[in-house]
């Protein structure tokens, strides 16, 4: 089986103001150093971008355009993707002149970034409406529909041209949604990669919000790499599905 790993960039700094509201998600000593000034526990691109490294892996990061100024991480993005991991647009969705804005991302997130090969919406927000378009505008792939909802794990074509790469695992679906402990979300997860495996999946996509990997949940991505590279899987990237014409 495949697996992909992906990461979307929901946001990346938060005011300390908010970060104490939420002090209990955080360990003390990332809690300390947050409050001293030390240490961003919003943008942990590159500490994700270690932890895989040091498995060989690789993986893929949508970044928006709309939520934060791109400004701030565009260095980082554009030295992990020289070092194959892979930054495609996490695009915002807007209900009035929707066709317009979603070109307007694209456009800002090309002028830095290189064509736009695939998207996911943020909120998971998609519809045939936004299907047709994201064929319209060139797009290869888009990863946001969850395996529930598309009833495979595998990639398939959702339209003529466009490639859906569903959503097997989300952080914010097992800790908000079913409000699991991590003990309980990773025993699920270990599970739902067997039940994949033996249903005759060729892929599994696992989806981890950046920002999430100091928190108390999201944190639990570190023990998911190190489980998979002691299993006989294969890390790949969306890009590799386009190329493997499996589809
Ligand atoms: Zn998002």
């Amino acid at each position: 089986m495949n697996i992909i790993l992906t990461h979307d960039i929901d946001s990346i700094r938060k005011p300390i103001r908010h970060i104490w509201q939420r002090r209990n998600r955080y360990r003390t000593k990332d809690l300390i150093l947050a409050l001293m000034g030390l240490k961003n526990l919003y943008n942990n691109i590159e500490e994700i971008v270690s932890l895989e490294d040091k498995y060989g892996f690789r993986s893929t990061f949508f970044t928006p355009v709309f939520l934060f100024n791109i400004g701030e991480i565009i260095d980082i993005l554009k030295d992990i993707k020289k070092q194959g991991w892979d930054v495609q647009l996490h695009y915002v969705y807007e209900p009035v002149q929707t066709l317009g804005l979603f070109r307007m991302q694209k456009l800002l997130f090309e002028q830095e970034l290189g064509a736009v090969e695939g998207v996911r919406t943020h909120m998971l927000i998609i519809n045939d409406t936004l299907l047709d378009m994201f064929q319209h505008e060139g797009i290869k792939y888009d990863s946001t529909l969850r395996t529930e909802t598309a009833g495979t794990f595998d990639p398939y074509m959702i339209r003529e041209k466009l490639i859906e790469i569903p959503i097997a695992i989300m952080d914010a679906d097992l800790f908000g949604r079913m409000q699991l402990n991590e003990e309980q979300a990773l025993k699920f997860i270990l599970w739902k990669m067997r039940y994949a495996e033996q249903k005759g999946a060729k892929y599994f996509t696992i989806l981890f919000h950046q920002e999430s990997y100091t928190m108390k949940g999201g944190r639990i991505y570190e023990k998911i790499v190190k489980h998979l590279s002691t299993k006989n899987y294969s890390i790949s990237l969306p890009k590799d599905v386009l190329n493997s014409k499996v589809v």
